[in-house]
């Protein structure tokens, strides 16, 4: 299986706004244990989880979104929308002691899945600085 910096370089080389594998769980063409869903957002659980409890959110619609670098003034509401679901799920999750959000970014950041997507991650003590 390749590292996770082969997968992260992999999938930088696709084309900026190509389809990936959240739109095909986006269109439950594969299976994913979602625990959220409503008209703009979707949650489920990471299928190689780092914590405990380790779900990822995503927009059902990218808008050009592939990244948090790729951000422009007219993503606000769906930045905050993922935010606060990933708020809504951790509390529905009983993460009531501390958990962590990450979203990685770009090769560098060990992006792996260019639809931008919020790592929600608890059930564990977290160290600091991440890795
Ligand atoms: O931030 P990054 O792009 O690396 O995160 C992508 C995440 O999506 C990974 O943690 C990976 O395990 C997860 N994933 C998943 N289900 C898939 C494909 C990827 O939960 N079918």
């Amino acid at each position: 299986m390749a590292s996770e910096k082969e997968a992260a370089l992999a999938a930088a080389s696709a084309p900026a706004d190509s389809p990936t594998i959240f739109d095909k769980i986006i269109n439950k063409e594969i299976p994913a244990n979602i625990v959220f869903e409503d008209e703009q957002v979707l949650a489920f659980r990471d299928i190689n989880p780092q914590a405990p409890t380790h779900i990822i959110i995503i927009p059902k619609v990218k808008d050009g979104l592939t990244g948090l670098s790729q951000a422009e003034e007219r993503h606000y509401e769906i930045l905050g929308r993922l935010l606060h679901t990933a708020k809504l799920v951790a509390k529905q999750e009983g993460l009531d002691d501390g958990f962590r959000i990450v979203i990685n970014d770009g090769p560098k950041g060990c992006q792996s899945v260019y639809h931008i997507h919020v790592h929600l991650l608890g059930g564990r003590q977290m160290n600091w600085p991440a890795g």
